[in-house]
């Protein structure tokens, strides 16, 4: 088993909004240390076979296939590791804007890609839930077959901290965990801009994740991530992810994770007031914080738990603007109740 980092999310040219070609986003990726890829155009499948890689490519470099399943109302959907377009299927009668059943629209808008990316055989990811109208817990809790969504999205407009019309993707996904789902929480880019760098733009380099597998393969880091075993970061490297026996465990690569906020492209969470150094929380249902050390290492007795724990690990650095600028790993929930031993059949559509 080894850590592979990748982006399930990044567009080029052939959107009209994105200002490089498949070739050149791919390299970049590979350029900078990736091992996957998924050149996500906006319903528009880019077969990797008609993408040139670089010359020089390394044998641990991959593209998995999908695309972005962009529907109405602002729901978007990967469809990570499908071989074919997939279709963003408006529910027969409804329509665009509707008034009062919007959020009964959304839910079935969501279904719908989650089915058709089923129906391809992929793994769909519920993108930037905070972007616009978005959607909210109460629409994604009745969804099913939803496994992944983007808990971090480096696009500067969609508010994973929250706004007026939204609650953090970090509580959107507790309140998901603790009504019973199964949701895993992806990191991504969205990537749109690789010729012009800015805060404002959508620059690769600040979202991703990374995979725990023994072979880097679509399948196999597909079948990972449907699976929970990856952590998503903006910064914050992890050397150790386990459980023995009763303890979840973790640790910080603290030399990784200084190397990874060295890069000119990774973009925190701003705040101003912060306490500097790392932070390890556990999380319980409700979002509860059930523990918190300032340490880079900490595990957690899981007797003591209930439905579930995750973990978030921090790194806080103070900016040049007086304020302070944070930074986060996320691992995925542990559950005492079993959600998370379904089959694999019970991914698939009937
Ligand atoms: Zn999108
Ligand atoms: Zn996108």
């Amino acid at each position: 088993m080894r850590w592979y980092k990748g982006n399930t999310h990044s567009h080029t040219v052939l959107c009209g909004h994105a200002d490089s070609t498949p070739e050149a986003v791919a390299a970049w990726y590979h350029d900078h240390g990736y091992h996957f890829l998924i050149l996500s155009e906006h319903n528009l499948f880019i077969d990797p076979d008609s993408v040139a890689l670089p010359a020089d490519k390394r044998a641990d470099f991959i593209l998995i296939p999908g695309e972005e399943v962009t529907g109405h109302q602002h729901i978007h959907t990967t469809s990570m590791n499908t071989r074919r377009f997939v279709p963003a299927h408006l529910p027969e009668g409804l329509t665009d804007e509707n008034g009062d059943t919007i959020r009964e629209t959304k839910r079935l808008i969501l279904q719908s890609h989650v089915d058709s990316v089923r129906r391809a055989g992929g793994a769909p990811i519920l993108n930037h839930p905070n972007w616009l109208s978005g959607i909210h817990a109460e629409d994604i809790r009745h969804v099913h077959r939803l496994h992944l969504f983007e808990l971090y999205s480096g696009h500067p407009d969609v508010h994973n901290w929250g706004n007026e019309l939204h609650a953090s993707t970090e509580q959107k996904w507790d309140s998901l965990l603790s009504a019973g789902l199964l949701v895993y929480g992806v990191s991504s880019d969205d990537a749109h801009d690789f010729k012009k760098w800015s805060p404002e733009v959508t620059n690769p380099g600040r979202g991703w994740v990374m995979v725990r597998c023994d072979t880097l393969t679509p399948d196999a880091i597909t079948h990972a991530m449907e699976h929970g075993d990856f952590y998503a970061t903006n910064g914050v490297i992890l050397s150790e992810v386990s459980r023995e026996g009763m303890q979840y465990q973790v640790a910080i690569d603290t030399a990784l994770t200084f190397r990874e906020l060295d890069s000119p492209f990774v973009t925190g969470k701003k705040v101003s007031q912060g306490q500097p150094g790392f932070l390890i929380e556990f999380i319980g249902p409700g979002g509860q914080l059930l523990n918190k050390q300032e340490t880079t290492r900490a595990a957690y007795e899981l007797a003591n738990a209930g439905a579930y724990v995750r973990c978030k690990l921090s790194y806080t650095r103070p900016n040049p603007d007086g304020g302070y600028e944070q930074f986060f790993a996320w691992t995925q929930p542990w559950f005492s109740d079993g959600r998370d031993t379904i089959s694999d059949k019970d991914y698939l559509l009937e």
